[in-house]
């Protein structure tokens, strides 16, 4: 059976979208709003969300004998105010595996409590040149020595009180999106790229007038980055998980930009192997060119489901991202792949 056309301008519509939409891991609502509304252009499916916020989708099948699931994450790295510094600026505690030289310099929207946002960039302790010299080129870039320079007057910790600001609200940093020649070089690309990928796969099935082969439930999930974002959400009739998250371009890799890469074993171990011997077959029977890999640090929504005791098959494949958790970037073509594969896998 051939695959469905992919509407690869609707793929990147959706996906600048999200990119757009700030969701570090504890404040992603905002993106699992634009997702829901995004699929409620598709009838077939049942959008609901779970207590812990995120989105789940049913789309029934030409069976329903061993329904299936997959999942990607909405949330992303980002940041959390830990203090109020006496000169108005904020100490920050960081979301996720975040790390400060990847975000130094970008600019950020605090979300006050009050519903307020106020912009910032973030900034060393040292930031000017002309005054701190090599001082500044030395420090260590550590909480300690990172603060929130807001874009409004204030200099003390009444002034940014003032602003509506409090210890506990969340900063998102910016994306930065740019699509060029076919790359797409953006923050946040893991996992906002595997769910447009999901979102291409649905309306290339919808505009086919095809349904899957089994019911198969969706879930966008909200806390990935701190690590247990699938651990509840996928129903427990569901026999099989496919995770869509990125794959890790670096050296000793073989994952490029250009590729949808099978994750063959991370930090958490192996995935099941069955299950991705199956996705291989069909990769080839399809001719969607993949790679295999395996990631040295790193963790997915499905070893989450499987820490919390999901009795399921799971495997892993995504495109690839260069320069993941720092600016990243991918090409049109690995997200294409990633997408043909999720329709390889929802048709079988
Ligand atoms: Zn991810």
């Amino acid at each position: 059976m051939a695959l469905p056309t992919i509407d690869a301008a609707y793929l990147l519509e959706f996906l600048t979208g999200l990119l757009n939409t700030p969701s570090p891991s504890g404040y992603a609502h905002l993106a699992v709003e634009y997702t829901r509304q995004a699929l409620s252009a598709f009838p077939e499916l049942s959008l609901s969300l779970t207590r812990k916020g995120a989105l789940l989708a049913v789309w029934p099948g030409e069976r329903n004998d061993a329904p299936r699931a997959l999942t990607a994450h909405l949330d992303t790295l980002g940041a959390m105010v830990k203090e109020i510094k006496p000169n108005g600026r904020l100490k920050l505690t960081r979301i996720g595996a975040l790390i400060w030289n990847n975000v130094e310099t970008e600019g950020c929207t605090v979300f006050a409590h009050n519903g307020k946002t106020v912009r910032g960039s973030l900034l060393t302790t040292k930031a000017s040149s002309h005054v701190y010299g090599k001082e500044g080129f030395d420090l260590v870039r550590e909480d300690e020595n990172m603060e929130v320079r807001l874009d409004a007057r204030t200099a003390s910790q009444d002034e940014t009180r003032q602003l509506g600001i409090q210890v506990g609200d969340y900063v998102a940093f910016d994306p930065r999106v740019e699509h060029t020649n076919g790359f797409v070089r953006s923050r946040h690309l893991d996992d906002k790229a595997c769910v447009a990928c999901i979102l291409a796969a649905v309306k290339a099935l919808h505009a086919a007038g095809l349904k899957p082969g089994q019911t198969t439930y969706l879930l966008f999930s909200n806390f990935e980055e701190v690590g247990h974002g699938a651990a509840a959400g996928i129903p427990p009739q569901v026999v099989e998980l496919l995770t869509v998250d990125m794959a890790a371009v670096g050296d000793g890799q073989t994952s490029d930009e250009f590729h949808t890469t099978i994750c063959v074993k991370d930090s958490g171990g192996p995935y099941h192997h069955g299950f991705s011997q199956r996705l291989r077959q069909l990769a080839e029977g399809h001719g969607i060119p993949y790679k295999a890999d395996t990631y040295p640090f790193y963790g997915s929504d499905g070893e989450a489901f499987w820490h919390a005791g999901g009795d399921v098959a799971v495997a892993l494949i995504g495109p690839g991202v260069d320069a993941s958790h720092n600016y990243e970037r991918t090409h049109l073509e690995a997200l294409l792949s990633t997408t043909d594969w999720i329709n390889a896998y929802l048709l079988s």
